[in-house]
């Protein structure tokens, strides 16, 4: 066997997809297991998006396309950034990859190197740091504050920021917290980065599942913040679209450009049906993306209410995405004890926060994208189990 490059020992991964083959593997054995670890929508693609894929099957997009994408979907993401986000966007802005993911990694290869410094969220979404680390840069965690509805602590963010800070990596809505960063916590965050030289990195794939008031405040639309911001979102979430592989980054054009010549050693394009689904997703009716956030609104109240019905347990009400992110410090055990025992003695399989940074210990997160009555079903397994391992 040859030996790997030294950089692919740095490169992380996500425990949702090894959290899910251990289960599947348990249900070979004919073990019950209800599915809280994984992180997508469990409703159908909208029907009129589908259509729109399968017409543009027929009609021969199954050909190469333009590497940052077609212009149509890439003027329609134009115009739905700028309208939501309330900046001027250009199709010259836009790169269309092949999920959202690649706009973590495509950036992050563009701009990180040794001696540069990367500030990121954590707990967080694990690929930041697998990245960061991978390409030789500084990884800099900035701890979230369950009492302040897991946003940043500023002032630790704040004395975080050198000379050799590069990029600073903001997640609103969160995962796996579920936490919404307030606007006045964005502006302060803006004010400490308006005249450095660095890149923001605003992972927005959740910007359209949150519950209460306003939409989430983009960084992007601040003054002087969009030349500077790398606005990450797509179809995975908002349209439950993870299997069509469809995202995509709106950025200044240096980087579009930079982000681009990557996307042509690697992946030449994003599949062009695929973007043609994209662009009846943009505009057409929204009407499921509302009620999908209808129900994840549902579930998430009556699941989190379960949680924090469990002697010990505390679950801040998530206001964005769809995890539920439970404080479980007062079991006396690890976190990632209580996850293996959810998922090995009372078929609940579910996150360690562990696996979303150092700051993640000591919580278990629950993607509550499955049915209502499964949830209730793995909130009553839970407590049963909770209140069972108390005594031992
Ligand atoms: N960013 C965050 C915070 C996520 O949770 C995910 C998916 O889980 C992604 C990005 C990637 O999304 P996609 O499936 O579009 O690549």
């Amino acid at each position: 066997m040859t030996s790997l490059a030294e950089p692919i020992s740095r490169l992380g991964t996500e425990s949702a997809f090894d959290v899910l083959s251990r289960a599947r593997a348990l249900e070979a054995q004919g073990k019950d297991i209800v599915h809280l670890e994984i992180g997508e929508p469990d409703f159908d693609t909208p029907r009129h998006v589908i259509e729109a894929g399968q017409q543009a099957l027929g009609a021969g997009f199954t050909h190469y396309g333009p590497t940052p994408g077609l212009p149509d979907l890439r003027g329609a993401i134009a115009d739905y950034v700028s309208t939501t986000r309330g900046i001027p966007v250009d199709l010259h802005n836009v790169v269309v990859t092949p999920g959202g993911k690649p706009i973590i990694f495509f950036p992050m290869m563009a701009l990180l190197g040794p001696g540069d410094e990367a500030i990121y969220p954590n707990p967080g979404f694990p690929i930041y740091e697998s990245m960061i680390r991978y390409q030789g840069a500084k990884p800099v965690p900035i701890p979230l504050v369950e009492e302040r509805g897991f946003s940043f602590d500023l002032d630790v963010f704040r004395a975080s920021l050198t000379d050799k800070t590069k990029m600073v990596v903001l997640n609103s809505p969160q995962n796996p917290t579920g936490g919404i960063i307030p606007k006045e916590d964005i502006i302060a965050i803006a004010d400490a980065v308006r005249d450095r030289n660095l890149v923001i990195l605003s992972d927005e794939i959740y910007s359209r599942i949150y519950y209460e008031g306003d939409a989430p405040f983009s960084i992007a639309s601040l003054p002087g913040m969009a030349e500077k911001t790398i606005i990450l979102d797509g179809f995975s979430k908002t349209y439950a679209m993870t299997g069509w592989r469809l995202g995509y980054g709106v950025m200044p054009e240096y980087l579009a450009i930079a982000v681009g010549r990557l996307m042509v050693n690697s992946t030449s394009c994003t599949a062009t049906f695929t973007q043609k689904a994209g662009i009846a997703a943009l505009q057409g009716p929204q009407d499921d993306v509302d009620k999908m956030v209808a129900e994840f609104r549902r579930r998430r109240n009556a699941f989190c209410a379960a949680l924090n019905d469990i002697p010990g347990w505390r679950c801040v009400l998530p206001g964005g995405a769809f995890y539920a992110f439970a404080n479980v410090k007062a079991m006396g055990k690890s976190s990632k004890e209580i996850a293996d025992g959810l998922l090995n003695e009372a078929g609940v399989a579910c996150l360690d926060g562990g696996g979303f940074g150092e700051y993640g210990k000591g919580y278990v997160r629950f993607s509550y994208a499955n049915s209502y009555e499964n949830l209730m079903k793995a909130a009553e397994r839970i407590k049963t189990w909770a209140a069972k391992s108390e005594n031992r």
